[in-house]
């Protein structure tokens, strides 16, 4: 099998609070590019079909995922008194809010991409695991991050937070709220 390569758009706005002097602490969006690299778990092996799974198959759940919730998501520090003001004033938008254990940096989006496409393929019991994730901030900042970088295993999140489920969710607040 070949290594898997694929690249979707979407816009997002976030806001950093961690440094409030800071000018992303401001409400702001950009157009970003995430492209992601799944290995897959043997070498290539000529058969009649000379694929393991469908491209379509490994893509549908994750740019359904991308396109329907993470486009156009206002992102958020679960610490960040913004999720209050939607709770008390807009609360059907709250299933629009992207919520982050800390920051929602690039840095963090990476990380919960990785975790979610491997949700997705874990359970559609795909032959391939996440190699690399690059979300492109702008033309000129990227981040990237692959298995050297992240250890899904010990980056802190728990096992039942949202990015680790292979459901469509961006935040836990059904759950507390349920
Ligand atoms: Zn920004």
């Amino acid at each position: 099998m070949a290594a898997l390569e694929f690249t979707r758009r979407y816009a997002m706005a976030h806001r950093l609070i961690a440094d409030p002097t800071g000018k992303c602490a401001t409400p702001h969006g950009h157009n970003e590019f995430v492209t992601v690299r799944l290995a897959p778990q043997h070498t290539f092996v000529f058969s009649a079909t000379n694929m393991d799974a469908a491209f379509d198959a490994v893509k549908g759940r994750w740019h359904a995922w991308i396109d329907d919730h993470v486009d156009h998501a206002l992102q958020l520090n679960a610490a960040d008194p913004l999720i209050g003001f939607f709770r008390e004033h807009e609360p059907y938008r709250l299933a629009r809010l992207m919520v982050f254990p800390g920051d929602p940096t690039t840095e963090a989006l990476a990380a919960v991409f990785f975790l979610k496409l491997s949700a997705f393929l874990e359970a559609d019991q795909l032959p391939y695991r996440v190699e690399e994730i690059r979300v492109e901030e702008t033309p000129t900042n990227a981040v990237r991050l692959n298995r050297v970088l992240f250890d899904p295993a010990r980056c802190g999140v728990a096992a039942d937070h949202w990015a680790r489920r292979p459901d469509m969710s961006i935040n836990d607040f059904s759950r507390v709220m349920a």
